[in-house]
């Protein structure tokens, strides 16, 4: 049996229609700065983000941010926060910039994924995912969020396990996916018997960034997955499941084409929102 694919860019598609709502009810075009690193050229991330906001009706000013005084650096990302209704910052941050910095010169009210301590906080308090999917959070960990339900399995009191415990991809979704009633396992380098782990779990998500660290074996048959990995391997986009997931899962996200888009569209979503809460 072949796992059926849970189809990322047809949710995104979804999301970016209650983007394009939640637009309209901000009485005017949002505003979304996104921040990049300069002199790179504009990566596939940002162009598809890019591509989403025009989708939705967002407008999107691209701000490069070139290496020079830590100072005039904080400078012009406080006069890019004052210019928009929602500020996001690609990875790689830009050089001298840190996730510190990032969570004290973004205004709460304007953080498009959840980077401030306020932000960051309000979502580790919500216990429902009512309360929890309505604000701005990790993209990457509502997304894994989103693909979780859009697999239209019983989630409540099944068991997820979720490898990878990052601040911006595993601890998130693992706080989501209890909001969700599921019973959570956070598993990392350091974890113990993983295999087994993976195993017991109903939704298996995969936030490692290892290609190919879990293996067909390690996954309960019927399960789903839901891969964040993204690796370049000889100049191919690799997930952490290794070949041959497909036989044993019963819902997969492929990669590419999985957890990326809906991750992208939920980061659009969250700033046609805080638009319309200006
Ligand atoms: P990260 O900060 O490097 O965190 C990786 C996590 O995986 C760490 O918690 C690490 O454990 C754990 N880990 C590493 N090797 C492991 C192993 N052999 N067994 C078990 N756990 C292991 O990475 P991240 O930013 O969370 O990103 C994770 C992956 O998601 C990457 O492939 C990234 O490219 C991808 N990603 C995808 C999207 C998307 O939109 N699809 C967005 C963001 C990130 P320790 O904490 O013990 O080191």
């Amino acid at each position: 049996m072949s796992a059926r694919l849970l189809d990322g860019r047809a949710l995104a598609a979804k999301i970016l229609a209650e983007a394009r709502l939640a637009a309209r009810r901000a009485g005017r075009r949002p505003r979304l700065a996104i921040v990049a690193a300069g002199g790179a050229e504009a990566g596939s991330y940002l162009k598809a983000k890019l591509k989403a906001c025009e989708a939705a009706g967002v407008e999107a000013v691209v701000h490069r941010l070139s290496p020079g005084p830590r100072a005039k650096t904080l400078g012009l990302l406080a006069d890019v926060c004052a210019s928009a209704d929602a500020v996001l910052v690609e990875t790689p941050y830009p050089r001298g910039l840190s996730a510190a910095d990032l969570a004290a010169a973004i205004p709460a009210s304007k953080d498009v994924e959840g980077v401030t301590d306020a932000a960051y906080g309000r979502l580790f308090l919500a216990k429902t995912w009512k309360e929890a999917s309505t604000l701005a959070a990790p993209c990457t960990a509502l997304a894994l969020a989103r693909l979780a339900l859009a697999a239209r399995v019983p989630l409540a009191g099944r068991r997820a396990v979720v490898v990878g415990r990052s601040a911006t991809v595993g601890r998130p979704a693992a706080h989501l996916l209890t909001t969700l009633d599921m019973t959570v396992t956070l598993a990392h380098s350091r974890t113990k018997g993983l295999a087994a782990l993976c195993r017991e779990a109903d939704v298996l998500v995969l936030a490692a960034g290892r290609p190919g660290l879990v293996k067909p074996s390690w996954i309960k048959r019927g399960a789903v997955v839901l891969d964040a990995g993204v690796t370049v391997v000889r100049g191919r986009l690799k997930g952490d499941a290794a070949p041959g997931a497909e036989r044993r899962a019963g819902a997969l996200t492929p990669v590419p084409g999985g957890v990326g888009p809906v991750t992208t569209a939920c980061a659009v979503l969250s700033a046609a929102r805080l638009s319309s809460r200006r």
